[in-house]
């Protein structure tokens, strides 16, 4: 068996140099594409959320 990676999508098994780590399906490709946006949302809010947090604190302080 030769070293190689899932697809992130459905785990076909793809080349290991492969990026991003999905295979050649269109749907994967969009599923990731969306996957990857709300990640990037969910970071968003985790910084976000203790910068408000922050905020109203310091303000209910002055
Ligand atoms: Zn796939």
């Amino acid at each position: 068996m030769t070293p190689h990676r899932h697809c992130i999508v459905c785990w076909t098994p793809i080349p290991l140099d492969r990026d991003p780590a999905i295979c050649r399906a269109d749907e994967c490709a969009k599923i990731n594409v969306k996957r990857e946006a709300s990640r990037k949302r969910f970071t968003v809010m985790l910084y976000l959320f203790p910068a408000i947090a922050l905020v109203l604190a310091f303000l209910s302080a002055v």
